[in-house]
């Protein structure tokens, strides 16, 4: 399976986190309600509770030295045992089952405990009428009732510190009026801050939730994404690796996985293992140097397609054509990862082979026979004395004919051979251009064509002579051929910088763009030369394509249909620019 590196995944969750504002300390609120909410009704109303209860706890423990005689108040142990109820209330009432928010009798009946407990300890513990802070932050935090919450927050620590000034009326001391201004202003406060600060935070988590519902979204379509690649990459019949900008394997498919196999000892796939894979050239024999193998290629930073390497040794090697391609060329440093594909073809260059040993057997098979034809017919030939003039004429159709087919054999034979050797040297090709010219008269003058050159003298080239007069023998007579109407036959040549040009240009029957395009195809003949019953194999212009770039050059047809073609020839000068 192809796989997506898990470190990356988890980078780019942390990287939207960050991207969409949510830092730690809201991560904090959110793991803090989490946490509250997953308590349950009775762990969030026992834990609410548990501060208030802890510091009358503490009253209780502390109560025998800091205020002795306290505890043997029966009015004042009542109200701790009621305290001590309320808490027990929290864990044993089932609160789930109950209406939601009903728990808040809590609070409203810790107000009435504190009241009862202030009042038995008045001119004991004057502070603890400070303890009502707990309800009131309680109530506050619920975020329920607003109002009614502030409206408690105010009258609850009013009721506590009224007990005070009612004893000490008709005359209440300083402290009892300040303490019933300023308790119940205090909670006031305290409500109102708690109040926003629990607005804002709820509004924080809505944010939050709403992010994590997005980020929750884009991690779904993301691994669906990913599910869908990879069965993408999995059904295709095509090895897949694709590499990071620094070269290293992003993903291989398991397809290329099995190639992989075929083509390593025990080395992977990736470009630091490709030297130890068994990967060789063209001719199946000769290691791929490390520098042409496919992924060192493809790290470097070069497209390519149709690069046949051969994978693996013996019965089971197998051709691949191979492609790579830059995944962003706009990278900063010049590469931006690629992706390389590789293709099994070797079916379908076993077949070619094959084809080729039937044409190039075949052809040589013909070869004996043709000979000793040939050899008969011109012993014959040569001495006609005795033969009557109709014998004669037959003799001699069997002759040509004989001839065309010994041509037609050489063609095949050629174009058959893996190696069409080529050794140019510096050549004056207005000579090798004079002479084809000088040999296609005959067959201009029969079909009515005029032959001009237009050549300058001498005209150096780097040139094998034998194979470029095949060359321009080919084009020059296919330009008179597929000129039936008769026409000019114009043959120029320039030296351009460093390149010869030959035009060979004619005013027949022309080419359509989709045979012109197809003409240097082995075999292809265009459907108006078939239509004309011109005699043809279509082998010569694949033959001079061949001999053409074997010298570093190209040949291009400039084609009109109907008004004709315009086949050019291009050579280098010297030697020196010849790609051989
Ligand atoms: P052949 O001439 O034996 O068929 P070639 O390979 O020389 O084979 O040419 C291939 C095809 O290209 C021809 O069959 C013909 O259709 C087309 N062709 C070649 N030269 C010309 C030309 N000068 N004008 C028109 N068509 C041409």
């Amino acid at each position: 399976m192809p796989r997506f590196p898990t470190k990356q995944a988890t980078d780019s969750v942390s990287e939207l986190s960050e991207d969409m504002g949510i830092n730690s300390e809201q991560m904090m609120v959110r793991d803090a309600r989490r946490f509250y909410r997953h308590l349950g009704p009775r762990g969030q109303v026992a834990l609410s509770q548990s501060p208030l209860t802890l510091f009358i706890a503490i009253v209780v423990v502390s109560a025998p030295w800091a205020w002795p005689g306290l505890l043997e108040n029966a009015f004042f142990v009542a109200t701790i045992a009621f305290h001590a109820a309320i808490f027990l209330a929290c864990f044993l009432v089932p609160w789930e089952r109950l209406r939601p928010n009903l728990w808040l009798v809590i609070p409203l009946l810790d107000l009435f405990a504190l009241f009862l407990t202030r009042t038995a300890s008045l001119n004991v513990i004057p502070g603890l009428a400070l303890l009502v802070m707990f309800p009131v932050i309680w109530l506050s935090a619920s975020g329920l009732h607003a109002r009614t919450s502030i409206v408690i927050s105010i009258v609850g620590p009013l009721v506590i510190s009224l007990p005070a000034l009612v004893q000490h009326l008709p005359n209440p001391t300083p402290s009892d009026i300040t303490s019933l201004l300023v308790l119940p202003l205090m909670m006031l406060a305290i409500s109102l801050a708690i109040h926003f600060a629990s607005a804002n935070i709820r509004l924080h988590q809505k944010r939050i939730e709403q992010k994590d519902k997005r980020l929750g979204e884009l991690l779904a379509e993301s691994r669906d994404r990913e599910r869908l690649l990879n069965a993408i990459l999995d059904t295709v019949d095509v090895g897949i690796v694709a590499l990071g900008p620094d070269g290293t394997t992003l993903l291989t498919n398991t397809k290329q996985e099995s190639f992989n196999k075929a083509a390593a000892t025990q080395a992977g796939g990736s470009v630091a293992d490709e030297p130890r894979q068994l990967l060789f050239s063209q001719d199946r024999h000769s290691p791929l140097p490390a520098e042409k193998r496919p992924l060192r290629r493809a790290a470097n930073g070069e497209n390519f397609a149709n690069y046949l390497v051969w994978m693996g040794q013996g019965p089971g090697q197998r051709a691949f054509f191979t492609a790579s391609r830059g995944m962003d060329p706009e990278a900063d440093d010049g590469f931006g990862g690629a992706v390389v594909v590789y293709s099994d073809v070797t079916d379908v260059i076993e077949a070619l082979t094959a084809k080729e040993e039937l044409v190039s057997n075949v052809s040589h098979e013909f070869g004996s026979p043709l000979t000793s034809i040939l050899g008969n017919l011109d012993l014959v030939l040569s001495n006609p004395e005795g033969i009557g003039p109709a014998a004669l004429d037959r003799l001699e159709v069997a002759q040509r004919n004989a001839e065309r087919l010994r041509a037609l054999v050489s063609d095949l034979l050629l174009s058959a051979s893996a190696v069409l050797n080529v050794r140019p040297r510096q050549t004056d090709l207005a000579g090798l251009i004079h002479n084809s010219v000088g040999s296609a008269q005959a067959q201009a003058d029969a079909a009515n064509v005029q032959l001009v050159t237009d050549v300058p003298v001498p005209l150096w080239a780097s040139a094998d002579p034998l194979r470029m007069a095949q060359a321009l023998d080919n084009v020059v007579s296919n330009a008179i051929k597929y000129s039936p109407n008769g026409g000019v036959v114009t043959v120029s040549a320039a030296t351009k910088g460093d390149r010869v040009q030959v035009q060979v240009k004619d005013t027949g029957m022309g080419l359509n763009p989709d045979d012109a395009a197809k003409i240097f195809t082995r075999f292809y003949r265009s459907g108006a030369a078939r239509k004309a019953a011109i005699p043809g194999a279509g082998l010569g212009l694949s033959i001079t394509k061949t001999i053409l770039e074997r010298h570093g050059g190209s040949i291009t047809c400039d084609s009109t249909p109907g008004k004709g073609s315009t086949f050019t020839l291009t050579l280098p000068v010297s030697t020196a620019t010849a790609e051989t």
